[in-house]
């Protein structure tokens, strides 16, 4: 390592400075008061790299284009771009040639993965396994930053309830407690110990906020949320990744309330800035500046740059906006210098924080891009990762896992042999081709059996022509496995659906493959809850594979083979219709609850509130997932009935492995007071506890609860917990849970 570390060092000598001594805020401080107006925006000023018009395969007219930029200082980074080689010839420019010799941010979406991908981030969320997460996005950030990334545009911590929204793919589902800890764990897992190892990189927690409230489902779509709902449910992943200690922020690009959340001075100063002292840099979303005006906020980009700088968002993604009006916005004093100065320090302040000034070289290091890239640990991280995703939804009769006496295995459906869609969302720089299909992979774990496949249909269209072929290849077979779903594009940004059903004709396909009487197994991608009524009515085993990645194929088989027992639990519900949505374990209860009790006949379905054609519940619960094991849960009980505010409560229950394998369960608690000055949801997850059972063990699981897990933002708008009755709820999924009566007596 010594030896590649000073041969690369070799090249880049003449931009090594030596080691600093004075404390970051000095140099900032020392480098801010040479900067002109003009470099001050130039270094608010972010723009995107090869996957548009520059790189490595750029042309010589758009390469000279960004050097010259560089040079002038005019830019703060590139994004999107990569290659340690490339991006150490840029920050050879950036630190040689500009006046000021200002390194450069290089950012980029590494959503889940950088060349090994991980499941989608809706995946890796059915896990419930914290460490396994954070160890995704840790592999992550060894491969990026070895091709010359510092800075991720990741976690995505939106919280959604309606999987019309394609960005439902990207964030950690329904639960504000469980998308939490998956925002921290994924920051620590970006971030590392320590900015300055150049094997780590800044965190950009996204997208601030409530975006994944857009109305209808759609996405960029108006949202319109109470400051409760804001604070309960969408505002806790962004406070937790920002605990986790996440660098930056990026803002969205939805309208909250009536203004853009770019400019909005109630979530970026008063609750950001004020109320949770963030001082990291804001990033704003692609454009979002700008677009300002067509929200009908701003009445010209100059007015959009100074309302968000004063709002609090530091750097201009893709806008122009900044470099163009910051400079003449200070002059006429629209535009307080101070204001500027703060943002400019925030982004220098990131830039000395990873160590950039100091030694840039290792941030563009060609050797360790070659050992680090698709390395066999990180295709064993994302193997073991992928496994974990998969959620089994059904399996009766046993299906799976496949036995040896399946001889003969019929793969069939647009998804069966497809590497395209395989990394899912947000992957573009994953190549397909290192992708394993899942015929590839059940291929290799089906040993003795002859594996056929058939397409059957495509993703999208309605063409019966390929039907009769796979019917024919279903009727050979002793077991077919369908693989079907949407592809990479039918989720993810600016990708909602109206009709979250399968696309195409691919439930014909099922339904003609049915007619056979082979036992089928599906396997059913996606990238948000699908409405999957007639397979559970109709198909005996069905595995949620959501987008799983680079070894979707292996981990598949995996787990159709029995190599593996699936553990992965729902992180949001799937509905029964798609007219059901918003659809969330954690709703409130309605004032309308009775069936019957009034007069007039019929008044039951007056009064009680649901639909005439639906059940409320949901197909598939929050929480829910099966496994090939069975467990049983013992009656919980209470170390007390009653506890006072600086008391702990221990909530202890048997949880026995009763099958014939060993599995894993996530044992999971719900509370729900009963009574509030802001009434309070039916259901929340405080805790839960991921565990691995041999055959026959049964152990014994205690969680503990204090006033802390019962607070909520109460009518007075103080975070508190209030005295009165509660319900702990314990069980493996957010349905089947047994209930226990507590008190809380007094704070
Ligand atoms: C997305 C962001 C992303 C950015 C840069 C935007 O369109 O909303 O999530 O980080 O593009 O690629």
């Amino acid at each position: 390592t010594l030896l590649a570390l000073s041969l690369t060092c070799v090249t880049f000598t003449s931009f090594t400075t030596p080691p600093p001594k004075e404390p970051i805020e000095k140099r900032v401080e020392a480098l801010l008061a040479k900067m002109t107006l003009e470099e001050k925006a130039g270094q608010l000023n972010f723009v995107v790299g090869e996957m548009f018009n520059t790189g490595p395969t750029a042309n010589a007219s758009q390469l000279t284009k960004i050097n010259e930029s560089i040079k002038k200082g005019e830019i703060t980074g590139l994004f999107n771009t990569h290659g340690a080689e490339y991006i150490g010839k840029l920050q050879r420019i950036a630190v040689k040639e500009s006046r000021l010799g200002i390194p450069l941010l290089i950012g980029a979406d590494i959503i889940h993965g950088f060349k090994t991908i991980f499941p989608i981030p809706l995946g890796e969320s059915a896990s419930w396994d914290l460490a396994a997460i954070e160890n995704g996005a840790r592999v992550a950030a060894l491969e990026s930053t070895a091709g010359g990334i510092n800075l991720t545009f990741a976690p995505m911590v939106d919280i959604t309830r309606d999987s019309r929204w394609g960005r439902t793919a990207e964030g950690a589902g329904e639960d504000p407690y469980l998308g939490s800890l998956i925002a921290a764990a994924r920051v620590k897992g970006f971030q590392g110990k320590d900015l300055a190892d150049p094997r780590t990189m800044a965190a950009c927690v996204k997208h601030f906020v409530a975006y994944g409230a857009a109305e209808a489902g759609r996405d960029y779509n108006t949202t319109d949320v109470s400051e409760y709902l804001l604070r309960d449910v969408y505002l806790p992943p962004f406070k937790a990744a920002l605990d986790a200690g996440s660098a930056t922020l990026m803002s969205s690009f939805n309208e909250l309330n009536g203004v853009p959340a770019t400019g909005n001075m109630f979530t970026m100063q008063q609750i950001l800035r004020k109320e949770w002292g963030f001082t990291g840099a804001v990033i704003s979303d692609w454009q979002n500046i700008t677009e300002m005006v067509h929200h009908g906020y701003s009445k010209d980009h100059a007015q959009a740059a100074e309302q968000a700088l004063k709002a609090g968002t530091d750097v201009d993604m893709m806008g122009d906006a900044y470099l163009r009006y910051i400079p003449e916005l200070v002059k006429s004093g629209k535009l307080d210098q101070k204001v500027l100065d703060e943002s400019v320090r925030r982004v220098l302040w990131l830039k000395f924080k990873l160590g950039l000034f100091d030694k840039p070289e290792l941030y563009s290091d060609t050797k360790r891009e070659k050992k680090e890239i698709r390395s066999k640990e990180n295709l064993a991280a994302a193997f073991d990762m992928a496994r974990k995703s998969i959620v089994l939804l059904k399996n009766q009769g046993n299906v799976l896992p496949l036995t040896a006496n399946v001889k003969r295995i019929a793969v069939i459906g647009p998804l069966g042999n497809n590497k395209a869609d395989m990394n899912g969302t947000w992957s573009f720089f994953g190549e397909e081709q290192h992708a394993v299909s899942f015929l590839e992979g059940i291929r290799k774990y089906a040993k003795g059996a002859e594996v056929t496949y058939a397409q059957g249909c495509d993703l999208y269209t309605n063409s019966t022509a390929l039907f009769a072929e796979a019917v024919a290849a279903a009727q050979k077979a002793d077991v077919v496995i369908m693989a079907i779903g949407e592809s990479a594009v039918m989720n993810g940004e600016g990708a909602s659906r109206a009709d979250i059903g399968l696309p195409g004709n691919q439930l014909d396909l099922v339904k003609e493959i049915h007619k056979t009487g082979k036992p089928i197994v599906a396997l059913v991608s996606s990238g948000r809850a699908l409405e999957l009524n007639w397979l559970d009515q109709n198909i005996p085993a069905i595995l949620a594979t959501w987008s799983l990645g680079s070894e979707a194929g292996n981990a598949a088989a995996s787990v159709l083979f029995g190599e593996y027992n699936p553990a992965g639990k729902l992180p949001l519900s799937f509905p029964r219709a798609v007219g059901q949505l918003p659809l969330y374990y954690n709703h409130k209860s309605t004032g309308r609850m009775y069936d019957g009790n009034h007069s007039e006949p019929g008044s039951e379905r007056v009064y009680k509130s649901r639909y005439r054609d639906v059940p409320n519940t949901p197909l598939y619960p929050f929480g829910y997932g099966l496994s090939y094991t069975t467990f049983s849960y013992g009656k919980p009980t209470l170390s007390k009935s009653s506890m006072s505010g600086n008391e702990t409560l221990t909530i202890t229950v048997d949880v026995t492995n009763t099958g014939k394998v060993a599995g894993e369960e996530v044992v999971q608690l719900y509370i729900r007071d009963l009574v509030g000055s802001t009434a309070r949801p039916v259901k929340q997850l405080k805790k839960f506890q991921k565990l691995s059972f041999k055959p026959g063990e049964k152990k014994t699981v205690t969680f503990t609860l204090n006033a802390a897990d019962l607070s909520f933002w109460r009518q007075d708008m103080t975070f508190g917990a209030e005295p009165g009755d509660f319900k702990v709820m314990v069980g493996g999924n957010s349905r089947d849970v047994q209930e226990l009566p507590f008190t809380l007596t007094s704070l």
